[in-house]
């Protein structure tokens, strides 16, 4: 018999196609532990509010194939007050809430840290559809995202061939580029720009001109939005102003943006979401805490919260001085291993797409 009587469980940040997956995944593998599931809503907000759901075997029905979220999410400042947190505390008390799940992504991970500094025990699930949680190979929502991304893309591809057109085409993926090389790669995009990876808008432009010249129709660029100027402004904006005014290729714009978050959550992201929802569950029950539940080689496990903020961090370049002080040598040189795999992962994408790309 767990020590626990209910779990909390919140989503948090960017809503991700698969986070009800793994509400119900939660709920209905802790009630077979004899442990009940308290849904709450918007984020920390509902902590902070005490704004809660019982999640029972009912109210978690039918909830598989549902994108979006059913418990709301929001970005909660108040939640990094101190004031704040002791309103979440209080909320944890008065209703028995022993341990929490947080899904979302980097932020959500930092709220579910703070919590457990406090006395809460709480897990983190990787829920983002951008793959930008360094640590884990993979995050829910995203696979859906990708294919909502490229029926749109097959959509205008029609378009652009009938019409003799190219489409520059953004993507989401806030300062993560994965998005935009699978979806490039898979459409057959000519080029495609991500934040990784120095772009070449000028061999990018000729390019189109040569193929433009042996008669090729359609073509499409796919630009990410992690992908910014110097000055802040969108570069996809930017190289379709390049392509209007530098060449005689009519060209649309189009923005991929939050209606990929809307598709039906893929069998890829129901059965990763069903797993992981599982395995955080097991790990509160076995008295672990302070984990974010990873996908790392085809498998699910738990991986420190720490080290993996830290990790993610080093691969944004956004560490802050002394941020490793806290990590062994061996611990840090895990972090660089896991950086360099990832980088030459997106760099094998990037090939993919360029020895592949249409070119005369
Ligand atoms: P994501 O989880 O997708 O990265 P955010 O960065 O917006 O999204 O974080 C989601 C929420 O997590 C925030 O609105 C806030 O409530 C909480 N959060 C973020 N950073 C921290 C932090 N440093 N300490 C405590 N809570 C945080």
């Amino acid at each position: 018999m767990s020590k626990f009587r209910k779990i909390g469980i919140l989503t948090s940040g960017g809503d991700a196609p698969g986070m009800n997956a793994c509400l119900r995944a939660v709920a209905r593998k802790a009630l077979n532990e004899g442990v009940e599931t308290i849904g709450i809503k918007e984020g920390y907000n509902g902590l902070i509010n005490n704004d809660l759901i019982t999640l029972s075997s009912d109210n978690v029905r039918g909830l598989m194939h549902e994108s979006g979220t059913r418990l709301y999410s929001s970005r909660c400042l108040e939640f990094k007050t101190e004031e704040g947190m002791k309103k979440a505390l209080d909320t944890c008390e008065k209703n028995h809430i022993d341990a929490i799940i947080a899904i979302g992504g980097d932020g959500t991970f930092r709220g579910a840290l703070d919590l457990t500094a406090h006395g809460i025990p709480s897990v983190g699930l990787p829920g983002t559809i951008d793959n930008d949680i360094t640590a884990s190979d993979y995050t829910i929502g995203f696979d859906t995202a990708m294919n909502t991304t490229i029926s749109a893309i097959d959509e205008l591809r029609v378009t652009c061939e009938s019409h003799k057109r190219c489409n520059v085409i953004e993507v989401m993926g806030r300062g993560c580029g994965q998005i935009a090389l699978q979806t490039g790669l898979a459409s057959g995009a000519v080029a495609v720009a991500v934040p990784e990876i120095p772009f070449d808008a000028d061999k990018a432009l000729e390019r189109m001109r040569k193929l433009r010249a042996a008669g090729k129709r359609s073509m499409l660029v796919v630009i990410s939005e992690g992908c910014i100027t110097e000055d802040g402004k969108p570069y996809s904006e930017v190289f379709y102003n390049r392509m209007k005014n530098e060449t005689e290729i009519e060209t649309k714009f189009y923005r991929a943006a939050h209606t990929v978050r809307g598709g039906v959550p893929s069998l890829r992201d129901r059965v990763t979401a069903s797993a992981m929802g599982v395995v955080a569950v097991e790990e509160l029950l076995n008295e672990k805490s302070d984990e974010v539940i990873c996908e790392i080689d085809g498998r699910i496990v738990p991986v420190d919260i720490r080290w993996a903020l830290a990790a993610d961090r080093m691969y944004k370049n956004k560490l802050k001085p002394g941020e490793l002080d806290m990590f062994s040598a061996a611990q840090v040189e895990e972090m660089k291993q896991l950086c360099a795999k990832r980088k030459a992962y997106v760099e094998r994408l990037y090939y993919y797409i360029d020895v592949t790309a249409d070119r005369v």
